[in-house]
């Protein structure tokens, strides 16, 4: 079943438009790459679907129903979470306060929302022994996990995920999409924006990509039969 369905989508900022025709879409339990140089409107299209653009033609629906009308809290609170780009966690706070940050923003008491912790740990079972640490003493890597943990907690139906590989060493990008990579087997559908295009391609079930704002090219990931097209059409800038 198709739970998340972009047909067709042109947004920007304000009048000006950064995003022509994109059409994509997510699966539970599916992980679909959205890839794309710098500037191809990758971004603009998560802030669309998250409710943060305007749609200025075309149409997002959401588990069938159009999103046009919901603005941007009534879709975290039906199952839409969005993880934007280089989003800081709170260094000062231990990794289990910042966890409980991210359920926070349903309305959920602290006493709900602990048993949820669990259920994090087990998904990052690093962040059980650090659950006390301040996050800011965390690794690169770690504190990615919590951003990703947060964004969890707020238990969505659909992640969207903005780079979460950014400023991490290649070593660290594989073990964060590996995390990625598990979330699937939660049923969770996963629209994955990333530049680590070969990182991308290992965990992605179907790829879009993206070039000044028009999908150029959309399959199966079992049907990439040269990923270097695809790491071309994702090199230099818009
Ligand atoms: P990147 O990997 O660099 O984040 P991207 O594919 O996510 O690239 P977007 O950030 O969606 O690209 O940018 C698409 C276009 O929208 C670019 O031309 C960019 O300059 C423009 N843009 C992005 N943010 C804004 C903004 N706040 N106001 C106006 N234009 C913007």
């Amino acid at each position: 079943m198709t739970l998340l369905e972009v047909t067709n989508l042109a947004t920007g900022y304000g009048d000006l438009r950064a995003v022509w025709d994109v059409s994509v879409h997510a699966e539970p339990g599916r992980i679909t790459a959205l890839l794309g140089r710098n500037g191809a409107g990758k971004t603009t299209t998560l802030r669309a679907i998250a409710g943060l653009n305007p749609v200025q033609r075309g149409r997002i629906t959401f588990d069938g129903d159009d999103l046009a009308a919901v603005p941007a809290h009534r879709r975290v609170a039906r199952g839409i979470s969005y993880l934007q780009e280089g989003k800081r966690i709170f260094g000062e706070q231990t990794v289990a306060e910042n966890l409980l940050l991210g359920g926070y923003s349903l309305g959920r008491s602290r006493r709900r929302l602990e048993p949820e912790l669990d259920t994090m740990y087990e998904l990052f079972p690093v962040l059980r022994d650090k659950r006390g640490a301040p996050a800011a003493s965390l690794s690169g890597g770690q504190q990615q996990m919590v951003a990703l943990a947060q964004a969890l907690m707020a238990r969505p139906r659909l992640l969207l995920l903005d780079e979460p590989s950014g400023g991490l060493a290649p070593s660290v990008v594989a073990e964060v999409l590996a995390r990625v990579d598990a979330l699937r087997a939660t049923g969770l559908a996963i629209l994955l924006v990333e530049q680590a295009v070969d990182a991308a391609l290992a965990v992605a079930d179907h790829v879009t990509v993206i070039d000044v704002g028009r999908v150029v090219l959309d399959l199966p990931a079992a049907d990439v039969e040269d990923p270097e097209l695809i790491k071309n059409a994702c090199m230099g800038t818009a």
